[in-house]
């Protein structure tokens, strides 16, 4: 079965599918994406990958390549076309081709390429024992609420973590602060026992599972406070997590090679993790069975 990948309203056999030299993601990175997971076929939080794809172009004002409902037209025939049970969708929007040069080109259409393939979850090791993070300093930009294709550094990170045999990256601040992971949000259990993910700004990316996760929370009576954490008080939290489109939610055991987590349980996953696991896996059942979700929080405005 060949792969079919969706090029600027053609679908193509992915081997032959490409895009012009002269497109402006290749020369500039002038352009956003989304990942979206795919559980048994079906399209997990369409929606608000598709708000924060609008969230992205606005930003960089990039005309949107389409409207809202062909665009899910494209995913889902992609999925369909593709075969995909488990997996992701990738999508990625540019400012379009054009001679080069800095500034915007005028009367540019933007360019959209969209992938599927199959993903295996997270191993069972990972969801039982956790994995391990390294810690970096944070060299990126000043706008990490857009979900750019400019990721140079999330992968120098996420290389750095790859060499050190570590799952993850995360990102420490000029104020020693972590910001997230190179392609995920971090998650502590402070010492007083308080859930935390540092809030949202222009430092961060607004992930679809933080808000999920924040959702989901909310509704079971945990209490999560969202404000910056330290990377001295990531060493010294009780547990430590990370939450994305493909990781879903993950222990973090070891952060720069010490064990999370005091006594005897140190280094292993925590109680509040395996309460935060169930109830992510209970809102994913849920939209496996088609029960109607509650629409996801609208993320704080950034100025
Ligand atoms: N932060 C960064 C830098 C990311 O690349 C990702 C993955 N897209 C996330 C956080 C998590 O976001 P989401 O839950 O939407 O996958």
């Amino acid at each position: 079965m060949s792969r079919i990948t969706y090029v600027n309203g053609r679908y193509l056999r992915h081997r032959q599918a490409g895009v012009h030299v002269e497109d402006r993601g290749y020369q500039f990175a002038d352009g956003v994406y989304e990942v979206i997971a795919v559980r048994e076929g079906r399209i997990l939080d369409l929606e608000p990958h598709l708000d924060r794809l609008d969230r992205s172009l606005k930003s960089l004002q990039i005309a949107a390549p389409m409207a809202r409902r062909p665009l899910e037209v494209v995913v889902r025939e992609m999925v369909c076309r593709n075969h995909v049970k488990t997996g992701i969708v990738y999508m990625q929007v540019t400012r379009g081709v054009a001679r080069r040069a800095h500034a915007f080109p005028k009367d540019t259409k933007p360019a959209v390429v969209v992938t599927a393939r199959s993903l295996a979850p997270p191993s069972e090791a990972a969801v039982r024992d956790g994995v391990k993070v390294i810690s970096v300093p944070d060299i990126r930009w000043g706008r990490c609420d857009i979900k750019s294709i400019a990721l140079l550094p999330n992968v120098l990170a996420r290389q750095e973590a790859t060499a050190a045999g570590v799952y993850e990256a995360w990102l420490v601040d000029a104020a020693g602060d972590v910001t997230e992971g190179s392609s995920s949000n971090a998650w502590i259990v402070d010492q007083k026992g308080n859930l935390v993910t540092r809030n949202l700004g222009t430092a961060l990316l607004g992930g679809v599972t933080r808000a999920a996760l924040l959702e989901a929370c909310r509704d079971a009576g945990v209490l999560v406070v969202e404000h910056a954490f330290s990377r001295d008080e990531a060493l010294a939290a009780r547990e430590a997590m990370v939450t994305s489109t493909t990781a879903f939610v993950l222990p973090v055991v070891a952060i720069d090679g010490q064990k999370v987590g005091q006594g005897k349980d140190a280094g292993r996953p925590g109680p509040v993790y395996a309460r935060i696991r169930r109830l992510y896996e209970a809102r994913v059942a849920a939209a496996l069975a088609g029960t109607p979700m509650r629409p996801l929080q609208k993320p704080a405005k950034v100025a």
